[in-house]
């Protein structure tokens, strides 16, 4: 890709990433065993509970995010049963994830573009006991935003129910935080709102979860918490790590605290604010709730979307389509990661044009 072409990529993930940051891939192999390792270990360690805004190990693996979302559920439940929360294709796969690994789960369907309401999820709680809650932050097939804050609050009342959360288009864009929200497990990917190369997957767990996984006897080996954070508490790896990943993240990790996390929450509530007004401007209008949209992915009405996107494409944009059951009436934009805010601009511009 040249550099005239950068700036053009507005898929809800991967998403685009930083020629700098592409170009640290390329730096010399180092063993997975040894003194530089480990010194590239601690200090993206450093980076990343600033980024996560925890106080507890961040997990990172070589992985898809889908990986950590099966190590959720193999180390923070036994049998069952969860309550899943779905309000789309991501929360679905969670549902989906803890039935493929045996566990007994309560699916809660809401609409897609819908959110869970506080009251229900209360009531849902008093009346059966859970082992864990799953819920998908920012559902990225519909562009929903989940009350994050306010479900960990309601979640809490119950001590013996863990929260785990897939964040994959939330953290390192929208502000979560997790140790003071109470958050059991959040995970995320690197290919969003990190703006990294697919390949690695993060994850923080709260001391429950560590507890939680250290009664459950066949939580598996290369996804067993355990095992991750007591190497990692030594900056080494159990397994063999993604080196060239793991220098990617490095710079990246550097490049976004010189932004500041909350700077970063803001520009993405900015490009967030811009796109839905331009949609609704359009008359088009956005698929998610007025009161749960997602800073990284707007999901905008359109009964042609295939041809949107392809006539995007023959311009030299890449935005996504529908996803799923919508996906015939909905294109996608994902507006995070490294994007900005006249970037943005210059994409419902050429957009304008092609939805008129
Ligand atoms: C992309 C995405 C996933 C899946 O990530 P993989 O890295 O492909 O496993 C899960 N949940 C959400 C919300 C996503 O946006």
């Amino acid at each position: 890709m040249t550099p005239s072409e950068t700036g053009r990529f507005f898929l809800p993930g991967p998403t685009e990433v930083h020629p700098d940051v592409l170009a640290a891939q390329t730096r010399p192999m180092i063993g997975h065993r040894g003194r530089a390792i480990e010194e590239l270990l601690a200090r993206i360690a450093s980076g990343l509970a600033v980024v996560f805004q925890t106080r507890c190990p961040v997990i990172v693996s070589a992985s898809a995010a889908s990986g950590l979302m099966e190590a959720a559920i193999r180390n923070g439940v036994h049998t069952g049963p969860v309550l899943a929360l779905v309000n789309g294709a991501f929360s679905s796969r969670f549902a989906s994830i803890a039935r493929a690994c045996g566990r007994e789960v309560d699916v809660w369907e809401v609409e897609w573009g819908q959110i869970h309401d506080l009251d229900g999820l209360a009531e849902r709680l008093r009346d059966r006991r859970y082992e864990a809650v799953t819920v998908t932050h920012s559902e990225s097939s519909t562009g929903a935003l989940q009350d994050l804050e306010g479900i960990a609050s309601v979640v809490a009342e119950h001590p013996d129910t863990l929260l785990l959360v897939d964040s994959v288009t939330g953290i390192g864009a929208v502000e979560v935080r997790p140790d003071d929200w109470g958050i059991d497990f959040i995970l995320t990917g690197s290919q969003k709102a990190l703006a990294l190369p697919p390949g690695l997957a993060f994850a923080v767990p709260s001391e429950a979860m560590m507890e939680r996984a250290a009664t459950i006897p066949d939580r598996g080996w290369y996804f067993d918490l355990v095992k991750l954070v007591e190497s990692l508490e030594k900056n080494q790896t159990p397994a063999t790590p993604a080196v060239s990943l793991l220098y990617a993240l490095d710079a990246q990790l550097e490049r976004i605290l010189e932004e500041g996390i909350e700077a970063r929450w803001e520009r993405h509530r900015r490009m967030q604010a811009l796109t839905v007004e331009w949609a609704e401007g359009t008359g088009l209008g956005v698929f998610a709730v007025p009161e749960g949209r997602s800073p990284t992915v707007t999901c905008v009405n359109h009964p042609e979307p295939k041809r949107v996107v392809s006539a995007m494409a023959e311009r030299g944009w890449t935005i996504g389509g529908g996803y799923g059951k919508i996906q015939d009436r909905t294109f996608r934009i994902g507006h995070m990661g490294d994007h900005t805010v006249d970037g943005l601009k210059a994409l419902l511009a050429e957009l304008d044009e092609v939805v008129a």
